[in-house]
This record gives C-alpha cells, sequence and structure tokens, in this order.
C-alpha cells in the first residue's frame, strides 16, 4: 500500500489558517531513522505564541464554541474522531517519521486511542450530572462547571498524537480554546490534527497549533502569559518546576503530568509467563520512551534465576529496525540529543555500577533492549529516569522489602506488582506512593479513573471528573426556595426537605 506523502513544510496553524512564522523562520524536522531531515517547520517565536493567544481568546470571548450546546459540541468532536479514524494511515506515518515509534503500534494502539479520547471526552461532558447540595436553612446550593477560557496544552514527544488528543478532547469537550505547542521533535500530527478539526466543523480559533521550542520560544510565552486560563504540561519533570513557576505570576492553575522511575514488582507465586510477557512490554515498548516504563524491575529471590533468564531471551527476541516496517518491535530513539543522553548512562556502568546482561549501543540511534543487574543502588542508572529501553533488575526477599525498594524514589507516577495473593494485591497497591498501580497488566487505562502523579511524578489529576474539575471553573450558585405561605405550611422532614410550592420533595 502506497502512503501519502508527507508535506515538506509543516505550518502553524492559527485562526482557522495554516501559517509560517511572522518572521519566516524554519527549522528541520529529522527522521530519527535515517537521520536526514525529513520537512520544515515553522520555527515559531513568542510573537507566533502570542497570535494564537489572541485568535483562541477571541474564539472564546465572542466565538460560538463556548456558547454551543454539549450535544452541538459532541456531534463535531465526534466528526473529528471518524477522521482521525479515516486518516489513521497518514497520522501514524506522521508521528513514526517524526519519533521513530514503530508504525504496528500507532495503527493498533494510539491512532484509535487519539480517536476514542475525542469520543470519551465529548460523551463524558455531555452526560455529566453536576452536583446538588440540600441545605437545611431553607436553600439549596449546586455546582456548575463552566469553560475556563483559553487552555494551553504544552506537550511531549513521545506519545505525540496520543498526548495531544489527551489534553485537547477535554479541553474542548468542556467549552474551552486551545493553543497547542506540541514537541519539537514531533510536530507533523498536531498540524495534521488542527487541520482536521477545520474540516470537522470546529470555529477557527478554536483549536491553534504553534510550533518551536520551549525556553525564550513559544513554550514559554505561552505560559507567562495573562490572556491564559489554564496549563496542562506533560513532560520533565524540570521543565515542570519551570512552567510551574511561571504559571505562578499569573496565578494561572496547571496541570503537570512529569516523569516516573516506575517500580514492577514480580512476586514468587505470579504467573511467570504473563509476568515476563507484562514486563517486557513495560519497558521496551516505544523503545522505553514512556513516562510509565517499568524500569526498577524486582524480583521475589525464589524466581529470580528463571526469571531473568526467561526476561533476557524475550528481550533478546524482540525485532529491532525500521519503525515503517510492520512487525518491528523497538525502532531508534527520537532524536540525537535523546540517543546521546540514554547512551550516557550506559557508559556510566563501565565504571561498575552494574552489569549489563544484554543489551548496549546498536547502529544509528539505537538503543537495544539492556537489562542491568548488580545496579548500585545509588547509582544514575538506578535512580534517574533514563527514557529509554533499559531496565535494572533487583532481587527482593519480602513484601516489606519489595514496598520499601519501590518507594524508594523521588517519582510516584505508577507501579505494577504481579501476584496470585489477592490480599497481598490489595495490601501492597495501597503501600505504593504512586499515582497508578497495575496488577497483574501493565497500561490497562479507564479514563474516568484520576491520571497523575505523586512526589517529582506531576501534580494534579487528569481523567473523567479530574479533567471537568481542571479544565472548567466550577461555580456553586445558592438559591434560596421560599418559604410555603402560612396556609400551606407543613413540617418540614429534617435534612433534605425542599418545599416548593405545594409540594414537599
Ligand atoms: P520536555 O519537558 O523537554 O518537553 C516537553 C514540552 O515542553 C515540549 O513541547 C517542549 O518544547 C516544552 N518546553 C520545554 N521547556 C519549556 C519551557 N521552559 N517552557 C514551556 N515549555 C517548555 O520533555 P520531553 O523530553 O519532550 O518529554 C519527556 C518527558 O516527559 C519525560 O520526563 C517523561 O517521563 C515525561 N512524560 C510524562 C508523561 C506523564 O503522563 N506523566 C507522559 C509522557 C511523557
Amino acid at each position: 500500500m502506497t502512503l501519502p506523502r508527507r508535506p515538506a513544510f509543516i505550518p502553524h496553524v492559527i485562526d482557522g489558517a495554516e501559517v509560517e512564522s511572522l518572521d519566516g523562520g524554519r527549522f528541520d524536522n529529522v527522521n530519527p531513522w535515517t537521520r536526514q531531515p525529513e520537512a520544515e517547520v515553522a520555527l515559531g517565536t513568542p510573537a507566533d505564541a502570542d497570535r494564537a493567544i489572541d485568535a483562541a481568546r477571541r474564539a472564546f470571548d465572542d466565538g460560538p464554541w463556548p456558547r454551543m450546546g454539549f450535544a452541538e459540541r459532541g456531534k463535531l468532536l465526534h466528526r473529528l474522531a471518524d477522521l482521525i479514524d479515516g486518516r489513521a494511515d497518514e497520522l501514524a506515518q506522521a508521528d513514526t517519521t517524526d519519533m521513530g515509534k514503530p508504525i504496528d503500534d500507532m495503527r493498533t494502539k494510539e491512532v484509535p486511542r487519539s480517536a476514542y479520547n475525542l469520543r470519551f471526552f465529548a460523551d463524558h461532558a455531555r452526560l455529566s450530572t453536576g452536583d446538588v447540595y440540600p441545605m437545611d436553612s431553607g436553600h439549596h446550593a449546586y455546582a456548575l462547571f463552566q469553560p475556563a477560557g483559553v487552555v494551553a496544552a504544552i506537550s511531549p514527544w513521545n506519545f505525540p498524537l496520543m498526548l495531544e488528543t489527551w489534553k485537547v478532547a477535554p479541553a474542548l469537550a468542556w467549552g474551552n480554546t486551545v493553543v497547542l505547542k506540541p514537541a519539537e521533535d514531533t510536530p507533523a500530527s498536531a498540524t495534521l490534527l488542527a487541520r482536521l478539526a477545520l474540516e470537522a466543523g470546529l470555529p477557527p480559533g478554536v483549536l491553534n497549533v504553534v510550533h518551536g521550542f520551549g525556553p525564550n520560544a513559544p513554550g514559554q510565552a505561552l505560559t507567562e502569559s495573562a490572556k491564559v486560563d489554564r496549563i496542562t504540561f506533560t513532560g520533565a519533570s524540570d521543565t515542570g518546576r519551570i512552567i510551574s513557576r511561571a504559571a505562578s505570576t499569573n496565578l494561572v492553575p496547571c496541570s503537570l503530568e512529569l516523569g516516573g522511575k516506575g517500580a514492577n514488582i514480580v512476586f514468587a507465586d505470579a504467573d511467570l509467563d504473563h509476568a515476563v510477557d507484562w514486563s517486557i512490554k513495560a519497558i521496551f515498548s516505544n523503545a522505553g520512551q514512556v513516562c510509565l516504563a517499568g524500569s526498577r524491575l524486582y524480583v521475589e529471590r525464589p524466581i529470580y534465576d528463571a526469571f531473568v533468564e526467561r526476561f533476557v531471551a524475550r528481550a533478546e527476541a524482540l525485532r529491532i529496525g525500521d519503525p515503517m516496517e510492520p512487525g518491528t518491535q523497538v525502532g531508534p530513539l527520537a532524536s540525537l540529543e535523546h540517543f546521546k543522553k540514554v547512551s550516557s548512562y550506559l557508559e556510566t556502568l563501565e565504571g561498575g555500577d552494574g552489569r549489563v546482561v544484554t543489551g548496549g549501543i546498536g547502529d544509528g540511534w539505537v538503543v537495544r533492549p539492556t537489562v542491568v543487574v548488580n545496579v548500585d543502588t545509588k547509582s544514575p542508572v538506578y535512580r534517574e529516569e533514563i527514557f529509554g529501553p533499559v531496565v535494572v533488575v533487583l532481587p527482593f526477599a519480602s513484601e516489606a522489602e519489595a514496598v520499601a525498594l519501590a518507594n524508594d524514589t523521588r517519582y510516584g507516577l505508577n507501579a505494577m506488582l504481579f501476584t496470585r495473593d489477592l490480599s497481598r494485591a490489595h495490601r501492597v497497591a495501597a503501600g505504593l506512593r504512586a499515582g497508578t498501580v497495575w496488577v497483574n497488566c501493565f497500561f490497562i487505562r479507564d479514563l474516568r479513573a484520576p491520571f497523575g502523579g505523586a512526589g517529582e511524578s506531576g501534580v494534579g489529576r487528569e481523567g473523567g471528573n479530574f479533567s471537568r474539575e481542571f479544565f472548567t471553573e466550577p461555580k456553586a450558585v445558592v438559591m434560596e426556595v421560599a418559604a410555603a405561605p402560612a396556609a400551606d405550611a407543613t413540617e418540614p422532614l429534617q435534612g433534605h426537605t425542599v418545599r416548593l410550592g405545594r409540594r414537599t420533595i
């Protein structure tokens, strides 16, 4: 099958138009597999970010989007989801070309999930019920969830389309307008998304995309603007700190989904094949460039040797290669800069911080699935987020030791555990400091559930009602319920009685 050719130029999308930067600047978009420039991208400046914010501001203050009913907005968001499904190949090709993830993952998981993000939040917003608080004093209060305004969405490169829609979908469903700044390494799918949004019938200015970098560039400008009402950011913890400081100047609420160093605990009673299977996916999917990766693997002593043997065999069997080829399971790292960062961790192991059982540097910007044992628990490889296909494996002797090891990190995004003991599963899940704990599985999400991290893994939660609270300005309305005329007076029932005219409810 021939895929449609990618555009040679990736523009911003501002106020419904595909535009160059005001100063005409461009930068190269490099394919990490071929290591060749694939396209040119509009190099945004703070002035371009301002232009996009102004368009979003106008669309919010004067446009139809926040004033439409949920059903009408939902219809357009569903249409956008259908268009994403219809253009799945083009979108899959965009992210795979930009950052080297296997095209199979785009086709079977990330594009369908991106469409689902839109459908889910459109329906969630439409079907949401508000809270009502009956009061003893003859009043009742209720909550209105009204759109917050202009949302700045700043996203990373590891799951470009999927994380962009994770932000854009709830923001739009609740009636906000958006300026999306995708990561500089992965611009193509964001422009396609904005193009499809216009095709679906979203009014101009509702979803704007501005390309470019973070510091002294559009990213920073978005976080420092007084015309922005919410900032939703996914990326590195250090960037989260900078964004949090910038947001505090204008007291703009920000949601931060940050880094992780996920613990994966395998107890001796676990189904071994099942645990090996998930543990492989948990660290080597997307070449380990996953915030939720299970990069610290703890295996109970009695099964340690058997587990490591199977795990290493599976790691060595993963198919490394051209991410555009169906069947490839591990592609290159996303950029030269990132390849150098991950490689530098492997170099520290040469100093004796641990022993590499399998893996290491591959061809081009590839790092092969790497398994490290006997690791020094003070070493950078053990403590820091490598964000590559590198896992450290340690044995443990007791449940208490496993929990203590898992919690000994400044991160707190997620953890996994494998056991057949139900009580232990509940006990350990409750004892782990993490925003998400998976038991006998990994990466399964219900979009109604809270998603986010503790510690340096984030601030706030998104998903379902958690997204509603962030992307709206919840408002309390308190109403007096007039007392009935004397002739109709009845003794109110204690507590939740509201008298409405002649009827007592
Ligand atoms: P990054 O922080 O370098 O960049 C993320 C985005 O922020 C990019 O769009 C970038 O241009 C922008 N940015 C950078 N500096 C900025 C600044 N000063 N002001 C405003 N914007 C700025 O992160 P990355 O390398 O693209 O992504 C990898 C990180 O993201 C990892 O730490 C990973 O764990 C994390 N991540 C977290 C989650 C989650 O849900 N918690 C999901 C995916 C990735």
